[in-house]
């Protein structure tokens, strides 16, 4: 053949051929990641995105910095498997459909998405021809194929929920998931222009897949803190009370599978008590809410919540309350400590954010939500599941078989800082 022919017909061939590329989403990591593995195993040339929001309305400093070094992580680990990742910065649906206006062939490998604006992007994708989607399922610790029910006959409350899971096992339910032992994740050396943590925070830990192996390989298998949890899980102060995990899970640094896989490892080999099944619990309230609202979808950002519940009036003051509770000066001292740790760090632990969430709705009287979209701002951590799931819940308009469930906060505090210690920490100085 003409060797021009031919040069042209190679390159008609490619330009007919779909190129490979990777969505990340809320998957930022390479192993234990079904897209990922997909893409590099079709051996064809692969490229990644990552649609990256710039609204401060939606995502505050914390977040966006811990996103940014899971980002810089991600693109070192991805460029020994030959894949540029290119982060897009904008209104996300803004700039999905100019990325898609380019009408370029591809076949888009991504986790799928389950929330109300994750599905909103997915269907601009799938409404193109030009692209061929396949998703996969990586954000869960027990896939909904594994559910042994329905999703809507998903239990409405958490312990049956759990009791179903626990009857049939666990370990039967997650499956096997041995991390991919081929792809290796590098070592996150790049240097980015990031805030600076607060001296005194309680998450003083960086974004990306290598940190967030390490801080889980500490937590059980240096520190062994995981053999205390169930004893110092209600805790407000330090690295340790706690496992820290939610911000690398949140933008799925770590899988559910791969920690659950590690604390089994942890039990057979070290110790299995009940603090290492209590963490196990907590990853299951994690999963619980996510089912939710894959049962009860976008039904859970309304003010009724799931339960349609009747809802009250704000008072006519609800803005000044409203700026009282976000900048801790309520009067409520031990509300006022967490909301201060909250805005000048992006963490507050669960203790904390129970008390502060019971006081804006029963104390403040204000409407649920104006807590919920502060916290989706702020927390380092926000994960739409169980930010949602958990204010509907403790507004009494999501999955809580008791009602009116309101903490007496000053109760609360002498039972979880007797001696003060956390609000002096907060309160002072
Ligand atoms: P650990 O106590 O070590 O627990 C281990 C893991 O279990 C956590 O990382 C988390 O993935 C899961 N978990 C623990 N408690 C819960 C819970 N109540 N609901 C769901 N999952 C849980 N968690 C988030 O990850 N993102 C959020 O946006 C979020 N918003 C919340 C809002 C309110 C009003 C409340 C009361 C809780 C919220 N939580 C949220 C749940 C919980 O407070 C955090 O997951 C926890 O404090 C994170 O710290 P940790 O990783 O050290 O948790």
């Amino acid at each position: 053949m003409n060797p021009c022919l031919g040069v042209i017909f190679v390159h008609l061939y490619k330009s007919m051929q779909k190129e490979n590329v990777i969505w990340f989403r809320n998957d930022l990591r390479i192993s234990n990641n079904a897209a990922v593995n997909a893409a590099i195993e079709s051996g064809q040339e692969t490229q990644a995105i990552y649609f990256l929001e710039n609204s401060t309305q939606k995502i505050g400093p914390y977040r966006k910095t811990f996103l940014l070094e899971a980002l810089e992580s991600l693109k070192t680990s991805l460029i020994k498997y030959s894949i540029t990742l290119n982060v897009i910065e904008g209104n996300v649906i803004d700039e999905i459909e100019r990325f898609l206006s380019q009408k370029k062939p591809m076949r888009v490998f991504t986790n799928k998405g389950y929330a109300h604006d994750e599905v909103e992007q997915e269907l601009l994708f799938a409404a193109e021809k030009h692209i061929e989607m396949a998703f996969y399922d990586d954000g869960f610790l027990i896939s909904p194929l594994a559910l042994p029910f329905e999703i809507k006959d998903l239990p409405d409350t958490f312990t049956e929920f759990r009791k179903k899971l626990e009857k049939i096992g666990l370990d039967r339910l997650v499956g096997e998931h041995v991390p991919n032992s081929h792809l290796s994740i590098s070592e996150n050396s790049a240097q980015i222009d990031t805030l600076n943590r607060h001296p005194k925070s309680a998450f003083p830990f960086r974004g990306g897949e290598s940190a967030a192996l390490e801080r889980l390989h500490d937590y059980l298998w240096n520190t062994r803190n995981i053999l205390r949890y169930k004893e110092t899980r209600n805790g407000l102060l330090g690295t340790e009370y706690s496992s820290k995990l939610s911000p690398w899970l949140a933008c799925g640094c770590i899988s559910p599978q791969g920690i659950y896989a590690e604390i089994m490892k942890f039990e057979r080999e070290v110790e299995a008590n009940e603090s290492t099944y209590w963490l196990v619990f907590e990853l299951l309230w994690r999963e619980y809410f996510r089912y939710v609202m894959l049962k009860y979808g976008s039904k859970l950002f309304l003010p009724g919540g799931i339960k349609e519940a009747k809802t009250e009036t704000e008072p006519n003051n609800a803005n000044q309350l409203f700026d009282t509770w976000t900048n801790g000066r309520t009067g409520d001292d031990f509300v006022d400590a967490n909301m201060r740790e909250l805005k000048q760090t992006g963490f507050m632990s669960n203790r904390g954010r129970q008390n502060v969430a019971s006081y804006l709705v029963h104390q403040l009287k204000l409407d649920w939500r104006r807590g919920a979209y502060y916290f989706e701002k702020m927390l380092v951590d926000y994960d739409v599941f169980s930010n949602w799931g958990n204010w509907a819940y403790l507004a009494g308009v999501g999955n809580d078989p008791r009602e009116n469930r309101v903490f007496n906060t000053q109760k609360q505090a002498e039972m979880y800082d007797a001696d003060k210690a956390y609000r002096k920490y907060w309160l002072q100085g």
